[in-house]
């Protein structure tokens, strides 16, 4: 059997088109499959499509969260609930196209463990997306000893042994897909171009991004803590050729002392901040808190969709 999950954050105008696309690809790939749609705690009616389609097709099946808890968190939601042998994530904006599911299974038969689609062309995204993103990618895999595929997002196919080690790692500001290269197995990617949104808008906005960014640089490097010293040493340095300036009589030395007492205040606020981001996290897993709260689930008691 094949899962495909679908998280889903406001999107009434591009589910139920998703729903017709999915179906239309599963049925050509032949066998059971289930497409799990995760609710993120949408606010439209978003909710009401998705109860509907349940209703009618017995492939569906649906978890509700009780609010919005993100991206990661209903990916998350939908690997510990996914019951086939492969299980594909993907997202209900149609960006990532279901027609490009095959070509994932067929690598999954040969025997890879995980396939994920790397964008070969992105469509219909702002030029300040792609440049942030291409150099994002390029610096987390500088700063990490995992070696994380540069532009893939979390469209992929995974195996059930490759769900069944998700599931045992609770990390909370999750970055599901280091987390997928980190627990290793066979990887092989597809290329794909990355479409246009069928309709409606971006649900990650900029304040979203650049936490999903820090969450990815911090739960897989702990480098930009060595920053302080390093730079530590640089102002030191800076401050003893002042010195040096300083008593050989140089007046403007005076002035060089000042911007750099300056200059050194900042970047220690700045790494002071660097390191009250991994020290929040630290506090959210002590916390232990769940990564989602389930307000429903749809579907679930059906024999296996055919
Ligand atoms: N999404 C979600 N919860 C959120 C934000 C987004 O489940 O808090 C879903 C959204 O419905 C979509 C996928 O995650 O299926 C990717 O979001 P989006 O297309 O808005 O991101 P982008 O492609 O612009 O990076
Ligand atoms: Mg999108």
């Amino acid at each position: 059997m094949y899962s495909v999950i679908v998280p889903v954050y406001n999107e009434e105008a591009v589910i139920e088109e998703a729903h017709k696309r999915l179906t239309a690809v599963m049925r050509s790939v032949g066998g059971a499959y289930e497409l799990l749609y995760v609710n993120d705690g949408s606010g439209d009616g978003t909710a009401r499509i998705l109860r509907r389609l349940a209703e009618g097709d017995k492939c569906v099946r649906l978890l509700e969260f009780s609010r919005n808890f993100g991206h990661q968190a209903a990916i998350t939601a939908g690997t510990d609930f996914a019951r086939g042998d492969a299980v594909i994530i993907i997202d209900a904006d149609l960006q990532d196209p279901p027609e490009v599911i095959p070509r994932m299974i067929e690598k999954w038969r040969e025997g890879f463990e995980v396939v994920y689609g790397k964008r070969a062309k992105r469509k219909g995204e702002t030029a300040f997306k792609k440049l942030t993103a291409a150099a994002y990618y390029r610096l987390l895999r500088r700063l990490t000893d995992v070696p994380l595929p540069v532009d893939a997002g979390d469209f992929r196919l995974l195996d059930k042994k490759v769900c069944a080690e998700l599931k045992k790692i609770r990390e909370k500001n999750r970055y599901v897909r280091g987390i997928v290269n980190w627990v290793g197995f066979r990887h092989t990617y597809v290329e794909y171009i990355r479409d246009e949104r069928f309709a409606g808008q971006t649900k990650y906005t900029l304040r979203k991004m650049l936490r999903f960014a820090a969450d990815g640089v911090t739960s897989f490097s702990s480098k930009p803590l060595t920053l302080a010293s390093y730079l530590g040493a640089a102002f030191w340095l800076a401050g003893v050729i002042c010195l040096i300036a300083v008593l050989a009589g140089f007046s403007a030395a005076w002035a060089a002392t000042l911007i750099i007492a300056a200059f050194s205040n900042g970047t220690v606020l700045v790494m002071l901040g660097l390191t009250g981001e991994y020290i929040g996290r630290i506090y959210d897993e002590s916390k232990q808190r769940p990564l989602y709260i389930l307000r429903d689930k749809v579907g679930f008691d059906n024999a296996e969709g055919d």
